[in-house]
């Protein structure tokens, strides 16, 4: 003999209950069953809303009241049900409508009306199940919980009788004859007869009641999910079915929030060693989760995560509470006296305050009646009125195995700080079946995701992706990510998603990941951009692992850095800005990077994609010392000096190198020595000294018109007009067998920028193209310089270098 319990889920729709009747009908041939069933899904929140709508004299109850008939009438002659078949559905409904005109009329609903009004879902939607299945010709009989199920008068919600209960139930269906029962769910009746019901959700501690007094084979919850998940399915995407659990762990995770299982259900079925399965109607083929006695055999310590919304913490504090017995007895006491459900607790040994989790409802009561019981140490300072704070979730970490595992609570912590999750609270029973921690509701979806790819995730990591600036170099970045997702998945185990993008006029947005192949379209019919709008979607979305990607040369966005820190997003730039501005705002970001465990990556900041930064700053981990810097930085200015040769016009070569994508919009911040300044400055820094632009010594090669040009066009006549200078610099350096370079270097703690003749033994004389090239002079390489070269210009290698500072993220 099985019990099924079918839930609201299963039993919404004409399409669900038919695949619930083809369950029972198949099930049912092998073996006995009693079937339990909810309310039809939504139903008992109606019930309710109608009670306190006809309660607070609003004649709206009836509307709600005619929704609640038609749906049962409908899916009643929809499953071919004969009219003289539903006098019982009818007379329920009747009565159903007297007692909310009744409530209509007294203006008032006590708790046990409250309880039947509410009964009537399941009196209703088992009455309906029956009458189908025996339209199916199947042998049914139907049997009213009320008959079987008496709870404990005075008692909290769904303590039951048990003596009576189980005698009830092992009297009836010791005479039953049919092979199917169909049993209400969530409705019982007290000792002295009046209906109530076990709490919310709890048709499934109706169901393992039963189950238990009959001591069934198994259990089965059919619901519309397949089975138990590692987290709340509608909280973390990547959640999955755990397959076998422990009625312990199973029982932590539904105390803790796991809405799929009512908490109270495994008690009975425990006590029988019942094993209770949940089930998909949707899905009757998937595995879903077993809960057995047997302790959970796979290798993952943690075994699920769950949560509970709408906490308020409680707090008492004062100096009046160290070392004094007996306050804790009277605080429990005082909210025992209120009915009120402690979730959780925590006493620091300093014994100076004790904090208590409850549910928000509550928390005002809490707070009259707590101050009520300390009012005389409150008046007399020695202690605090009790604090509460509200709008706060419980996120709990559950598994049997974890007490065996050092560093599981570590590990829980440290990827929250990393996220910027606040923790208000924590509590870890001496079991170590469970570890919780008291976040705010604003924050749970995140710490449920960052603790389940933590946890459940094979060490998966997903980086979500905020890029400022999609014009070349960003686009070209765009498409590298989408080129390289599959690959990044399978061989880094890295999920890259671009949730939000922005130009300088519009941008776009999908939490779910923007579609790297329309991102364009999207951005063009995107909302009006602005550099505080896009950082505020960034910290409303409060992802884990966010970062914002600057593609942009814009100062004020530069400026916005550290805000991102602050709320530990990450931040990766080209943008030279941040980096070459004022010391102390550099310093400040590279604080902030380090206070709020946000990397702070600029590679590209020099040198494009070449690793520049990144072997400066190994080296200097390692203990080394920088002595020396001397480099050619500007692709664009190698680029102009490369291809101008004696005879040709200076500004056409210009020019050309503008038209071909190497210089900034504005040429005169590459020619002027300015870019290359700003890059050597950073190098300074990144080796320990602290300069300002200002103390870069720039020697400019271009002419004092050149350098006072009023815009870019005026730039470019003055270039024509100025030839001449520019054919002396070429054909002197001709004469001497040289080359030239623009040479960007740090000496003695000097740093200076210019045009140079270069000989041909020297490692810059043969750089072409746009090619970068810097020589580390250091503490080990003294006599032979470490050498990197390579492109340092264009959009593709940018883009490759932001690509490898994005990835840098995955060991954070
Ligand atoms: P029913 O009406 O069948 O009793 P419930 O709505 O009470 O169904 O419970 C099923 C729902 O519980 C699922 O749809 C899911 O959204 C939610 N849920 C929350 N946490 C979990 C979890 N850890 N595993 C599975 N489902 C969960
Ligand atoms: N119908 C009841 C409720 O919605 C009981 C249940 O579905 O388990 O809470
Ligand atoms: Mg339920």
């Amino acid at each position: 003999m099985k019990v099924l319990k079918f839930g609201g889920t299963s039993v919404g729709t004409l399409e669900n209950i038919k695949k619930v009747m083809s369950i029972i009908e198949d099930t049912s041939k092998k073996e006995e069953v009693i079937i339990v069933v909810s309310a039809f899904g939504g139903i008992t929140d109606q019930l309710l809303q109608a009670g306190s709508l006809a309660a607070s004299k609003d004649s709206n109850f009836i509307r709600i009241f005619d929704t609640i008939k038609m749906r049962h009438i409908d899916v009643a002659s929809q499953l071919n049900i004969p009219e003289t078949k539903l006098k019982e559905l009818h007379a329920y409904l009747n009565q159903l409508e007297d007692l909310l005109k009744g409530v209509y009329y007294i203006n008032e609903l006590s708790p046990r009306t409250t309880d039947r009004l509410a009964s009537f879902g399941e009196l209703c939607s088992s009455t309906i199940i029956s009458e189908a299945l025996k339209v199916k010709k199947l042998k049914v009989e139907r049997k009213n919980a009320i008959d079987l199920i008496v709870t404990l008068k005075g008692g909290l919600k769904g303590a039951v009788n048990y003596l009576i209960t189980n005698s009830k139930i092992v009297d009836y269906f010791s005479t039953k004859t049919e092979q199917i029962t169909i049993v209400p769910g969530f409705v019982a009746t007290n000792e002295t007869g009046e209906t109530t019901t076990l709490g919310r959700g709890g048709s499934d501690f109706s169901a393992a009641i039963i189950a238990a007094a009959l001591e069934v084979s198994q259990l089965e919850i059919w619901t519309d999910v397949s089975g138990m998940f590692t987290a709340n399915p509608n909280m973390v995407k990547q959640a999955r079915p755990i397959q076998s659990i422990s009625y312990q762990e199973a029982m932590e995770l539904s105390h803790f929030g796991a809405k799929v299982l009512y908490p109270p259900t495994i008690v009975p079925v425990m006590k029988k060693n019942i094993p209770i399965a949940i089930k998909n109607t949707f899905a009757p083929e998937d595995v879903g989760t077993l809960i057995t006695s047997e302790a959970s055999t796979n290798g993952n310590s943690v075994k699920g995560l769950s949560n509970i919304e709408n906490i308020a913490l409680l707090t008492l504090e004062g100096t009046g509470i160290v070392g004094i017995p007996g306050i804790s007895k009277r605080l429990f006491e005082t909210l025992s006296q209120q009915l009120i459900n402690v979730i959780l607790i925590t006493q620091a040994s300093s014994e100076h305050s004790i904090c208590i989790g409850i549910i928000n409802d509550e928390a005002e009561i809490a707070r009259l009646a707590v101050d009520r019981e300390f009012g005389n140490e409150i008046e007399l300072g020695k202690m605090n009125p009790l604090l509460v704070e509200t709008d706060l979730s419980i996120i709990a970490l559950v598994g049997d195995k974890m007490k065996n595992h050092q560093g599981i609570s570590g590990k829980m912590f440290s990827k929250l700080g990393k996220n910027n999750i606040n923790i208000r609270a924590i509590a870890q029973g001496a079991s170590e079946k469970n570890i919780s921690a008291v976040i705010a509701k604003k924050d749970v979806k995140k710490a449920l995701n960052v603790l389940h790819e933590r946890f459940f995730e094979d060490q998966r990591k997903q980086i979500n992706l905020y890029i400022a600036g999609v014009g070349n170099v960003g686009a070209r970045l765009l498409e590298q990510i989408a080129q390289q997702k599959h690959y990044l998945k399978e061989k880094l185990n890295l999920n890259l998603r671009v949730i939000g993008i922005t130009n300088s006029r519009t941008m776009y947005f999908d939490s779910d990941g923007i579609s790297l192949k329309h991102w364009k379209e999207h951005l063009a019919d995107g909302e009006k951009t602005s550099i505080e709008g896009f950082h505020q979607r960034i910290i409303d979305l409060n992802k884990r692992n966010s970062v914002f990607v600057d593609v942009t040369a814009n100062e004020s966005v530069a400026k916005s850095y550290s805000e991102l820190l602050k709320s530990s997003i990450a931040v990766v730039a080209c943008n030279k800005i941040a980096c070459s501005s004022e010391y102390k705002q550099y310093e400040a970001l590279k604080s902030l990077s380090n206070q709020y465990n946000a990397p702070f990556f600029f590679e590209t900041n020099v040198g494009a994609g070449l690793p520049i930064i990144d072997t400066l700053n190994n080296l200097m981990a390692s203990g080394d010392e920088i002595i020396s810097i001397k480099a050619v930085l500007s692709g664009s200015l190698n680029f102009v000096f490369n291809n101008f040769k004696e005879g040709d016009s200076f500004h056409d070569v210009v020019k050309q190198a503008q038209a071909e994508g190497y210089t900034e919009p504005d040429p005169r911040i590459d020619l002027s020595g300015v870019d290359v300044a700003r890059k050597i400055l950073i190098l300074a820094r990144e080796s320990g000294i602290q300069l300002d632009l200002n103390d870069v010594i720039n020697e400019p090669f271009l002419t004092i018109k050149n350098l006072k040009s009023s815009s870019v066009d005026h730039f470019y006549e003055t270039l024509i007009e100025d030839d001449a200078h520019f054919q002396k610099l070429v054909s002197n350096a001709n004469a001497n067998g040289a080359q030239l370079k623009y040479v960007a270097q740090l000496h003695d703690g000097k740093l200076k920028v210019g045009l140079e003749e270069i000989l041909p033994n020297h490692p810059f004389f043969n750089l072409e193209g746009k090619d970068n090239i810097v020589l580390f002079y250091t503490n080990r390489y003294n006599e032979q310089p470490l050498i990197i070269k390579g492109a340092g210009a264009g959009g593709d290698v940018t883009a490759s270098g932001l690509f490898s500072d994005i990835i840098r993220m995955r060991t954070y």
